[in-house]
């Protein structure tokens, strides 16, 4: 794309490199700008879980149709994207959540996602390394997992094949109207998409997405130590909720027989600090789970800002306060599942396309309205 792109994109995450792709496949001339290198952000620190979440209605929406994007881009993954159709087992600590569990199979089944509701013998040959005592779960075999930054990377390729413009170390300084700054020249675009994830309130201001910090633990290799993505029922309480700080078990067998354990929300600004008192509380939990946790190394731990807005959805249009800017960020926790969906749903909007579901949840205008 040499001269004006039609769309320049500042930020080179999974969301932004999705934006790219879809644009680019329109017949658009994109250029993405990136500070650092493209899936370098919160990308390479997600855990890379592509699940439905039925927080609201909306999310529900969008994960869906974007898993269903996934599946259908899913023969043409290179293997180093690493998917892993594993499934995701819910868990029901007793006869509560199992009651919780039913109501959730039901929603799901009512929207075509398959699930089975397990009993606690079924759950444990699923898992035999759980915790005994456990009353049951809830499998959705549709879900998987990825390596998030080669996510992000195959993506770029795919756009840069259909003529797009990857620049990364290339900071912008300023977003205006139809035009950005970096290196301290003006570069005009026909519009410009704001995906700069967690700083995307830096460049546009008034946008309310903060960074919101977690931690993952990876281990060494123990290949057939669990089977799925294992997650307890308040994961999501955890994530609704805007606590200054929250833990909730998660778990994820890698295809390196690795396991990566999660997850912890704070808010604590732009500090990447491992907080050791709080990943102790993540591993208690992970033990109290998996109790054999507690014999397995772990290798390292990192930490990452997940772009959070205040009603959990994130921000897919124009910008009312300015022309020809355009917002894809404040994906919080679901930025890797909802990537697809997002860059889809943005090229169509830029095309004057109907989007493949209603994107009002997700109109950037709702800020205003606020
Ligand atoms: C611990 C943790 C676990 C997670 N687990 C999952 C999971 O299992 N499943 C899931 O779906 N999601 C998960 N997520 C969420 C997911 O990682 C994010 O939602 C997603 O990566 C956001 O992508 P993004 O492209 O918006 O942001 P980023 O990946 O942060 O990309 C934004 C990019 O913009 C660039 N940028 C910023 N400012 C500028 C500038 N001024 N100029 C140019 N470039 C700029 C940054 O360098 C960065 O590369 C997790 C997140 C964390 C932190």
């Amino acid at each position: 794309v040499t001269g004006r792109p039609d769309v320049l994109v500042v930020g080179a995450g999974v969301v932004g490199a999705a934006c790219v792709r879809f644009l680019a496949g329109e017949g658009l001339r994109v250029r993405v700008l990136e500070a650092g290198r493209a899936g370098g952000g919160a990308t390479a620190a997600g855990m890379g879980h592509v699940t439905v979440m039925d927080d609201s209605e909306a999310q529900f929406e969008l994960t869906r149709y974007s898993l269903r994007l996934l599946e259908g881009e899913a023969e043409r993954f290179p293997p180093r994207v690493e998917l892993d159709r594993c499934g995701t087992i819910w868990l029901a600590e007793d006869d509560e959540d199992l009651r919780l569990i039913r109501a959730k199979a039901q929603a799901y089944g009512s929207r075509e996602i398959r699930t089975e509701v397990l009993s606690g013998p079924e759950l444990y040959r699923e898992e035999p390394q759980l915790r005994p005592g456990l009353a049951g779960g809830m499998f959705v075999p549709g879900e998987a997992v990825v390596y998030p930054p080669a996510l992000a990377h195959w993506l770029l390729e795919e756009a840069k094949a259909a003529g797009a413009e990857v620049h990364e170390g290339v900071p912008v300084e300023c977003i205006g109207a139809g035009w950005v700054r970096a290196g301290g020249e003006r570069v005009d675009a026909g519009l410009v998409v704001n995906a700069a994830g967690a700083a995307a309130a830096l460049l546009t201001p008034g946008l309310p997405v903060v960074p919101r910090k977690g931690h993952l633990v990876i281990t060494e290799r123990y290949p057939g130590f669990c089977h799925h993505q294992l997650m307890e029922l308040g994961y999501q309480r955890s994530a609704h909720g805007m606590d200054a700080e929250s833990i909730a078990f998660n778990v994820q067998p890698r295809r390196t027989g690795q396991l990566i354990i999660g997850s912890s929300r704070e808010l604590v600004g732009w500090d990447l600090g491992v907080n050791r008192a709080l990943v102790s509380r993540m591993l208690d939990r992970a033990r109290y789970f998996l109790p054999e946790l507690a014999r397995l190394s772990a290798i390292r731990t990192w930490t990452g800002l997940r772009p959070a807005t205040p009603d959990k959805l994130p921000l897919i249009g124009p910008w009312p306060r300015a022309e020809r800017v355009w917002i894809a960020a404040g994906h919080e926790g679901l930025g890797i599942t909802t990537a697809l969906a997002t860059g889809r749903m943005l090229a169509d909007l830029v095309t004057g396309r109907t989007p493949g579901i209603d994107p009002t949840p997700f109109d950037p205008r709702r800020v205003l309205e606020a």
